[in-house]
């Protein structure tokens, strides 16, 4: 054995601690360490010809990267929809990588006892049915792609072919509705071979980002009875705005079209009884979408993929080989994902939902609605900026009162990262350079609000390094 990693086998406790320690001591610095960063690490990339061991290496990665990382697990990280990691998800993410189980299948049991049990207490979280079936996948991407090849797997099946077998090439051209639909919708459709071209963007209520269900029905009747495959927004990342799911999902009394539900964050809606509304139906969905990493609170990288068509799904996922043995009726994960050995990303989850149960995530979510509110408000009450649309849920969607420019936004970001109280993201609304506040982190409190906004206005104020 190497001599390094014969010794560092020998002393895997001491090492353990020294993590432990790096792990707390980065944790604990949170409320103060910047929530960006500007400056990327120096880079050294020369492979060791001998390796100095673990030790070295812990303190090689502490002295070059520790002042470069973000305070992304942090409370004042409110850039794109970021979610930080609980306690009890902790634990999780670190035995799964301790067990070092390949959760592929039932050749490690106990993987899928707690995957089995993951997905039914999310079910529970966020009122699916059991009629939905679900499974880790790596983040929300993923999990539209999963979503999506089934719907296109189903769209071939209305149509005499099968899509697994004979390939998209034997498919029309398929139509995929909706309103405003994120922008892995389109990454997701590229990768399954519908083409990105073959999202037809349907318009959104007037001031809102939620698909017009009127405007969607008369596409869909133009559809002629061909089947279509219709996306439904939970959540817009913009503005947090939710497409009506019951309506959507009516419309299938009528036309064939498989649903497909992103709620990415949105689902976590379900948490509190303020917000469940907002996600009413979604259990109707063919296929759903829910992110792990953001509002669960679990470590990157984890989602979760809900179908109510596993037959349809094995036929599109299915990994046939001798030594893997035969699908059955309860196929294993490797036969419905598209990975093949797998992370147990059950683990961090069950640990999460155990320690704090409904109530936890009611809390969680209710208190970041409660910032995300309280953030708008501040706003609303200002000269300096302005709301650009209601706050629905966990996401304030504001800008610069006045002419604000792209670069006058730009500007106040970068003084904002660098000042380092809080992070926050650009995007571009009704036609308007904006910014984006999501709340999805446990830790968050109105401390931080109040933090933020004298950052906020603080960099408004001051004076800018474009304009004279
Ligand atoms: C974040 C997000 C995604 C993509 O999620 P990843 O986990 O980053 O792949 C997709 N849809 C919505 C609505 C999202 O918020």
């Amino acid at each position: 054995m190497h001599p390094a990693l014969a010794a560092d086998f020998a002393q895997l406790d001491t090492l353990l601690a020294a993590t432990r320690a790096a792990a707390i001591s980065h944790l604990s610095s949170l409320d103060t360490h910047p929530a960006g960063r500007a400056t990327p690490p120096r880079m050294a990339h020369d492979l060791p010809a001998k390796g100095a061991g673990a030790r070295s290496a812990l303190s090689e990665f502490q002295e070059r990267f520790a002042s470069s990382l973000t305070g992304s697990a942090g409370p004042r990280y409110w850039g794109f929809v970021t979610g930080g990691s609980t306690p009890a998800a902790l634990i999780g993410d670190w035995l799964a990588s301790a067990y070092d189980q390949n959760a592929a299948g039932k050749t490690e049991p106990a993987t899928v006892a707690i995957e089995h049990e993951a997905i039914a207490m999310l079910r529970q979280l966020l009122g699916l049915s059991e009629a939905h079936l679900g499974l880790f996948v790596s983040g929300a991407t993923l999990s539209n792609v999963v979503g999506l090849a089934i719907a296109r797997q189903w769209v071939g099946a209305q149509l005499g072919v099968d899509v697994a077998i004979q390939g998209v090439g034997a498919l029309p051209p398929t139509p995929v509705l909706s309103g405003t639909a994120h922008a892995s919708i389109s990454k997701a459709l590229s990768i399954i071979g519908l083409g990105r071209g073959a999202l037809q963007s349907v318009p959104a209520l007037p001031g809102r980002e939620c698909v017009d269900v009127a405007a969607l029905e008369q596409r869909l009747a133009a559809l002629a009875g061909r089947p279509a495959i219709v996306v439904a927004n939970a959540g817009t990342v913009n503005t947090g705005d939710f497409d009506d799911l019951q309506a959507i999902s009516a419309l299938r009394e009528r036309y064939a079209f498989w649903l497909h539900a992103d709620a990415a964050f949105g689902a976590f809606a379900a948490c509190s009884s303020a917000h469940a509304s907002l996600v009413a139906g979604l259990d109707a969905a063919d296929s759903v979408c829910v992110d792990a990493h953001k509002w669960l609170n679990v470590p990157y990288d984890s989602a979760m993929q809900f179908t109510r068509h596993r037959a349809l799904q094995a036929q599109v996922f299915q990994n046939s080989a001798a030594y893997l043995g035969a699908l059955g009726d309860d196929p294993d994960a490797l036969h419905l994902t598209p990975e093949n050995s797998r992370r147990w990303r059950a683990l961090p989850a069950w640990f999460t939902l155990k320690a704090y149960g409904a109530a936890g995530y009611r809390d969680i979510v209710e208190r970041c609605c409660a910032l995300a509110r309280e953030l708008g408000s501040r706003i609303e009450g200002s000269s300096v900026f302005e709301l650009l649309a209601p706050v629905r849920l966990n996401v304030v969607c504001f800008t610069l009162a006045g002419e604000a420019s792209t670069e006058r936004v730009a500007d106040l970001l970068t003084r904002l990262r660098e000042g380092g109280e809080v992070f926050l993201t650009p995007t571009v609304y009704a036609g308007r350079p904006a910014i984006r506040a999501a709340f999805s982190n446990w830790r968050t409190t109105g401390a931080d609000v109040a933090r933020a906004w004298s950052a906020l206005l603080q960099a408004a104020h001051a004076p800018s390094s474009t304009t004279p």
